[in-house]
Parts: structure tokens; C-alpha cells; sequence
């Protein structure tokens, strides 16, 4: 059956669009199908959260894309063509902005042939805006320089504008509105995480997003679904889930805090969701969380494999390569599981992580504990969409690319089990450091603790410890320690492809990874830079010398993190994770545009389904595979604007 799937569905500009399957769905059980299935709605329902949260005009944009692309009657075909393709990059990137460079792109209109489209699709019926009063012509002009001027409101999240420059008036996301960093130094926010700021006459105010709040119509529809939910959950989920509900309908942070541990106690349930105000990486600041909905099960066969690391996760704290005082003495359950994705969306979809690490509250980490998962069917989806040509291309030599083939999949997925369970679970804050570090390291904290842990991850993959516990075929060993670290070396090159313009990487994984592979050559003599024929390789030559480095510098980052040294953790990224050479950049991208090899993917999620019985009860929910982007777009927009399935339901209905 494999054989005739389709993965990769279609490529939009340098987008790949691939199909998300989920297996193993199937065989759950009907209460745990039934349970799915209101988490999946819980998921949709917040999905315009996100939208909104990336740009204040974001949810007026897609509905005048939408309205155009379903009453298509009387466009001119190439400018339809044009929509078309703008709308599929809109849709995976939840608004204008690439989501990897933090740039906005651009529909290759005059503002008359929009307009002329628009008002066609207002001709054939659609309902265009979300003003009921407003002309075709008002709202045309209101989104015409978001649509159609690169130079409007450039970038979502600018965390190194340049000098004097202010990072929350220099990113055009919807978290602030006429807010500078300057005026925060002396406000105490109450809402942190959930709340956006808005000056008013120069008097800051948070809008908290909960009951009664911000963002007060989205919530109350998933509330109605998580409540739907609560009677098909294990009893330590439901309590979860009821601390959830709890959170959004206060907005306080004793309640998230309360929400926090109870997900991280529920170890139980096969079934289970992340649903909220979760990663900063949006905000310059990282301090403000961006809506997702998550809905995945656990892959049992795949979570045997990974449970060893956890269950030793002390043994390797105790090998930290780092000063003692930032080891944890006592490691708190960290739980690994490999899951299935059944939906995403928001911050986690289209676009989505192959690995999750939750919660991200520093203190509950250290107390309760995390979850730790692998996204298996994304590992599997991005593998088998993977062109061949693009492990050949970069590779220096033929057994390096055989070795991708061979072992990359597998390598990567521990690699990214690792980043995961031991990485980000690891490690302490230094002895008195009270204040949590993203606020002592403020826009360099992310890439801090990513860098952090990407190195745990490749300073342990040489460890014998692995083949102890069985995770590793001692065989193969050196091997796959070669192929994970010649793909990492690689990566830092591949990567500038997803930068297409300006010369600074601006997401934080990206950075981390540059940062630590440009600290490796100048640092090292693990990797090597040799050129061929006009084109550049990195190549990692001398696997002992990386991991070598890879501990001097996880030590250092360590006690960044560790010490809240804002200074030291600017330089290091200045110096080595920022600012690339855009010659290369433009080399990289030449040769992956001849190949036709994409520079990042979207998928496209399974669907649910119910069928029920005369008297209306689910009798079971199906999943099924659209293999449309289109369709699964317009289908989630239309969910979100029916009242209806917003309101809570009786779960017999
Ligand atoms: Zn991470």
C-alpha cells in the first residue's frame, strides 16, 4: 500500500506540500477515537488565533484570498494563477510571512487586477471582508500595501533590527501594537505569556487572551470541544484537561502553572493534545506564546526504542560535560514517547517540528518534569518525501551519500529523541539565579537553549552507552555517528537556501545550527570547507575532534544559560550564528533550484470523520488523507466561521 501513496503532493515556488499519514489511528479504540475526534475540533477552533497573532490584518487577507479562489467566475485566469499560488504560500506560512526567514512575501499584482478579482468574486456571491459596511474598493485599499508592497511591514519577528533600532517596532507581529522595548523596561507585565500590549496614549495595556478577553470567540469554541472531550478521557487527563479549561477561562498565570503540571503528570492516556499559548519563538522577546493545537497518540512500537534514554537520563546529567554546579541531582521523570500527529495547527501546523519538549516553564521542568516526543509519522513523511538528489548533491563524497541513505533517517530521528529527552531536559540554573533565563537572555534565548540541545544530542551519539541500552547497533556505530555528523555540517550549508534574501538568519533552530558549525571550523579541525568545480562542501572529516568540540562549547553554552550571560550568548551568535555570506548563500540556492529541491515542507494533515447512529451517537470516526492543500485550507476556514460547532455540544450528540 506504501508503494502507491503519495507523499509529495505538490510544490509550491520552493515549498514542498506533502501528505501526512497516521496508521496506527485506526486501531484505537472507539472511546479514544471518540476523545480524538473532540481535541481534533478543539484544535480547529483556535486555529485563527495564530492567524491573527502573526499579522493584525492577516485573517482580512486570507478571507479576500479565499472569497477569490472559491467565486473564481470572470477572473482573468492569470491572475487567478497568481492568487492561487500566493494563497497556498499564505496558508502553510498562516499569513504573509515566510515562517523560516521571518520575511514577508509578496502577491505579484497591480492593485487593480486585485481589486478587479475581488470584486468578481463579490459578483459571484462571496462575502469578502469581515466589516460588514466596508466596499470592495475601502477594503481593497486598507490591504493593498500588506498584499502587494514588500517594503510594508517587512518582517514578523526582527530580534537583531541593527543599531538603535527597537526589536518590537521593527517586528510587524500582532503580539504588540505601538509597543517599544524601551517602554517595557519599566512595566511589569502580569500576563506574559498570553496577553498582547497595546500603548494606550502611552499607558501600556495587556489584553489578556482568555474568557472575556482577547481572542474571546476562538477560546470559547475549544473550551466547548475540550469539554466534549472530558468524558473519553483517562481520569488524570481529564484533570488536565479541566486545569486547561481553567486557564483560559482566568488567563492568570497560577492557572497555567496548575494546567503545566497536571499535562506533564497525565502519563497514561495513548491519546493526548497541547493546546494554547505555547513556544515564544514569534516574539522578539520570547516572552509571548503563540496559539497551537496539537492532536497526536503514542506509537508503541517506536516509544520501546526511545524509553531507555529517558529511563537513564540521570546517567548521562551525571556526564554533562559541564561545570558541575549546573548538574541536576535529581533528574524528574522526563517521559519520551514517539506519537503520531493526527492534526496540527497554528504555530504546529502546516509547518511543523519533529520533535517536542513541554513544558517550556523553567521551574516546572526542573520540579515535575517533561514531556518528550517524536513526531514519528513527520520523521517518516519528511523522509520519504525527501528527493535523493538531495543528499547527493552536497555530499562530498559517494560513501557519504550512500551513508545518508542508509542511515540518515535513523540517525536523525535519535538525534532528534536526544535533543529532546536528554537535551532539553537536562541541566540546572546556577546556585542564586532566581529569574528565569529567557528573561536574563531575552532574544537570544531560544537559540541559546536550542544550540544546547542539538550539542547534548551529538556529544552523546559516539557514547558506547548506547549500544548498552540497545538504542544503537554496535556494528554500526561509527557509522551513524559519521552520518549524523556530516548531515549536521552539510545542514549549515543546505540551510542557506531557506534564506533567500538579506544576509542574517533570523529562526532560532537555523541559528543554532550555523552558530555551532561555524564555532566547529573556526574552533576545530573537525569539518573542512573544499570546493569542487565551483561548488563548496563542508565536510566533517575527524568525528573525535567534533565531539571534542561539540563538549567545549555545549560547556560554554551551559553556563550562558546557566548564569543568564546575555553578553556572552550576543557575541556567540553575532560572531558565528547570525550573519552568513551571501555569495555562498546564492551558490546553494542556484544548485538546489536546478535540482528542484524544496527548501521547506507543508503538510497536509489527515481529516476526521464521524458516523453516527439514528439517535445521533458516534458510532466510530474515521480518518482519511485529502492529499489537497486547498481543500483542507478552505475546509478548517469554514469550520472556524460556523457558530454552530463552536458552541459546546452534549458529547452524546
Ligand atoms: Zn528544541
Amino acid at each position: 500500500m506504501s508503494s502507491e501513496r503519495r507523499y509529495l503532493l505538490e510544490r509550491v515556488d520552493d515549498v514542498a506540500v506533502v501528505q501526512l499519514y497516521a496508521d496506527g489511528f485506526a486501531s484505537l479504540s472507539l472511546r479514544e477515537k471518540t476523545l480524538a475526534w473532540h481535541l481534533y475540533l478543539a484544535a480547529l477552533a483556535g486555529r485563527d488565533i495564530y492567524y491573527d497573532q502573526r499579522h493584525a490584518l492577516g485573517l482580512d487577507m486570507r478571507s479576500v484570498l479565499e472569497a477569490i479562489v472559491t467565486h473564481p467566475n470572470g477572473v482573468d485566469p492569470k491572475v487567478l494563477h497568481e492568487v492561487r499560488r500566493y494563497a497556498k504560500l499564505f496558508w502553510i506560512n498562516s499569513g504573509p510571512y515566510n515562517n523560516i526567514t521571518a520575511r514577508k512575501f509578496v502577491l505579484r499584482l497591480t492593485r487593480q487586477e486585485l481589486f478587479d478579482a475581488a470584486q468578481a468574486a463579490a459578483r459571484n456571491g462571496a462575502t469578502l471582508g469581515r466589516r460588514p459596511s466596508e466596499s470592495v474598493e475601502r477594503l481593497i485599499d486598507r490591504l493593498a500595501p500588506m498584499f502587494l508592497d514588500a517594503s510594508v511591514d517587512p518582517t514578523v519577528t526582527s530580534k537583531t533590527p541593527g543599531l538603535g533600532r527597537d526589536i518590537l517596532t521593527a517586528s510587524s507581529n500582532n503580539l504588540y501594537s505601538g509597543v517599544t522595548a524601551t517602554q517595557l523596561e519599566t512595566f511589569t507585565e502580569r500576563y506574559g505569556l498570553n496577553s498582547r500590549l497595546t500603548a494606550d496614549n502611552g499607558r501600556l495595556v495587556e489584553e489578556v487572551y482568555r474568557i472575556g478577553g482577547r481572542y474571546d470567540r476562538e477560546i470559547r469554541g475549544i473550551i466547548g470541544h475540550l469539554r466534549a472531550a472530558m468524558p473519553f478521557a483517562t481520569p488524570s487527563m481529564s484533570e488536565a484537561l479541566r486545569a486547561l479549561i481553567q486557564f483560559y477561562e482566568t488567563g492568570e498565570d497560577a492557572d497555567r502553572i496548575a494546567y503545566d503540571i497536571a499535562w506533564v503528570r497525565d502519563q497514561e492516556s495513548p491519546v493526548d493534545t497541547i493546546n494554547g499559548f505555547v513556544e515564544v519563538y514569534m516574539d522578539p522577546r520570547g516572552v509571548k506564546g503563540a496559539w497551537e493545537g496539537i492532536v497526536s497518540y503514542v506509537n508503541e512500537t517506536k516509544t520501546r526504542d526511545i524509553q531507555a534514554l529517558a529511563a537513564n537520563a540521570q546517567w548521562f546529567e551525571d556526564r554533562m560535560p559541564w561545570d558541575p554546579r549546573f548538574r541536576k541531582p535529581d533528574v524528574a521523570g522526563v517521559t519520551a514517547r514517539a506519537i503520531e500527529v493526527i492534526v496540527e495547527t497554528g504555530d504546529s501546523g502546516p509547518l511543523t517540528a519533529v520533535g517536542i519538549n513541554l513544558p517550556n516553564d523553567q521551574a516546572i521542568r526542573e520540579k515535575y518534569g517533561s514531556k518528550s516526543v517524536s513526531l514519528a509519522n513527520v520523521s517518516d513523511a519528511y523522509e520519504r518525501s525527501t528527493p535523493e538528489a538531495m543528499r547527493v548533491e552536497f555530499s562530498w563524497s559517494g560513501e557519504e551519500a550512500d551513508r545518508a541513505k542508509k542511515w540518515g533517517g535513523f540517525a536523525q530521528e535519535l538525534t532528534t529523541a536526544m535533543h529532546e529527552i536528554i537535551g532539553h531536559g537536562s541541566g540546572r540554573m546556577a546556585p542564586g539565579v532566581t529569574e528565569p533565563p529567557h528573561r536574563l537572555l531575552g532574544e537570544q534565548y531560544s537559540s541559546v537553549e536550542e544550540a544546547r540541545a542539538d550539542l547534548v544530542a551529538l556529544y552523546f551519539l559516539p557514547d558506547a552507552k548506547l549500544v548498552e541500552l540497545g538504542i544503537v547497533p554496535g556494528d554500526h556505530h561509527h557509522e551513524i555517528v559519521a552520518t549524523e555528523y556530516e548531515y549536521y555540517v552539510r545542514n549549515a550549508l543546505v540551510q542557506l537556501r531557506r534564506v533567500r534574501e538579506g544576509t542574517q538568519i533570523e529562526e532560532d533552530h537555523m541559528r543554532n545550527r550555523q552558530m555551532i558549525v561555524s564555532w566547529l571550523l573556526a574552533h576545530t579541525s573537525a569539518v573542512e570547507v573544499r570546493r569542487r568545480d565551483g561548488n563548496t562542501y563542508y565536510v566533517m572529516v575527524n568525528a573525535t575532534a567534533f565531539r571534542e568540540g561539540v563538549g567545549r562549547l555545549l560547556a560554554e553554552v551551559q553556563r550562558i544559560k546557566g548564569e543568564g550571560d546575555a553578553a556572552a550568548a550576543r557575541d556567540l551568535f553575532e560572531t558565528y550564528g547570525v550573519h552568513f555570506d551571501p555569495a555562498l548563500r546564492d551558490e546553494i540556492v542556484v544548485r538546489v533550484d536546478r535540482l528542484q529541491l524544496p527548501s521547506y515542507t507543508g503538510f497536509v494533515m489527515p481529516r476526521l470523520e464521524t458516523r453516527r447512529d439514528d439517535a445521533g451517537a458516534i458510532v466510530d470516526v474515521e480518518i482519511s488523507y485529502p492529499c489537497d492543500l486547498e481543500t483542507q485550507m478552505l475546509e478548517y476556514s469554514a469550520f472556524a466561521r460556523r457558530d454552530d460547532v463552536l458552541e459546546p455540544r452534549s458529547a452524546a450528540r
